[in-house]
């Protein structure tokens, strides 16, 4: 009985030296802790070699997908990671449903886009890089920037003789986001590089586009009212927009009921 145990040891630890240089072989380091850890468990619960092997490649699969979405978080470059459930939909209650069937990641596949209106602190930006994780978590390469960064982005590549191979480039990636579209305005040469990239991305790749200002405001951003049209009507032909409402999250609770309207000045007094 010893004698056969024994047998049975040196057996397996050969066999798990082995699986540590297949695996290795393989790049697949975690499937030597997976194959011992599950074989245990495997021989007490009476699998099959087919379960036992599914339950070990499993392993490996969702550790990779898990360290890919990791990856491609870290290489967005969002301001910051935030996700839906982070998000309190009873300041939003009317974009719940849409962003649950958003979260899905369905758009990125139809290559629609989104797009995120509303006044500052609503939850714009938020809610886009929540997206583009949820995208990052379903596989998508995503590439988060504001609008200014994408036109200087946009800009150095057209000085660089560059632009044709940036926007093919860029559309290896599922996502791109663009925060605080009409933040600042965009010169007349801007305007038609951002236009570029609206246009190699209509029906192929996916855009998520903020803005503080309704659609009829755009045009006073890229200075050019027809420029500012022909953008619109691509980003809109498949695209689901989301207006969202009410007082600045950032100011909850603080006593400070509004915010200066668009027009204001900042720092202006009434005096
Ligand atoms: P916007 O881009 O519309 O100006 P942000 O998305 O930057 O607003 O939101 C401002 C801050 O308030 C962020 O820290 C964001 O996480 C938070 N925030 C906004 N709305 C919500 C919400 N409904 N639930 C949780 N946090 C929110
Ligand atoms: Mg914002």
């Amino acid at each position: 009985m010893a004698t056969r145990n024994t047998a049975k040891t040196t057996a397996s630890s050969e066999s798990v030296k082995q699986i540590t240089y297949l695996a290795a072989a393989l790049k697949a380091p975690r499937i030597t802790e997976a194959a011992a850890r599950l074989a245990d468990q495997a021989r007490d619960a009476g699998w099959t070699h087919e379960d036992y092997l599914a339950a070990v490649l499993e392993r490996e699969v969702s550790a990779r997908n898990a360290s890919g979405a990791r990856l491609r978080i870290r290489a967005a470059g969002f301001p910051g990671v935030k996700t839906l459930e982070d998000f309190d939909f009873d300041a939003q209650p009317a974009a719940r449903q849409q962003l649950a069937a958003l979260a899905s990641g369905g758009f990125l596949v139809e290559a629609r886009n989104v797009v995120l209106l509303g006044p500052p602190g609503t939850g714009k930006t938020h809610l886009a890089t929540a997206l583009g994780v949820a995208a990052a978590r379903h596989g998508h390469r995503v590439l988060f920037a504001t609008a200014t960064d994408w036109v200087t982005r946009l800009t150095d590549a057209h000085r660089g003789g560059r632009l044709p191979q940036e926007l093919t480039r860029l559309r290896r990636y599922g996502l791109i986001i663009v925060d605080e579209v009409g933040y600042l305005p965009i010169e007349q040469d801007a305007a038609n590089l951002f236009f570029q990239l609206v246009s190699s991305r209509y029906e192929h790749a996916s855009l998520i586009l903020t803005s503080n200002l309704p659609f009829s405001g755009w045009g006073g951003v890229f200075g050019d009212q027809a420029v500012a049209a022909a953008m619109i009507d691509r980003i809109v032909h498949h695209a689901d927009v989301l207006t969202l409402k009410g007082a600045s999250y950032r100011l909850r609770g603080r006593g400070i009921d509004s915010l200066p309207s668009i027009r204001t000045t900042t720092g202006q007094t009434e005096s």
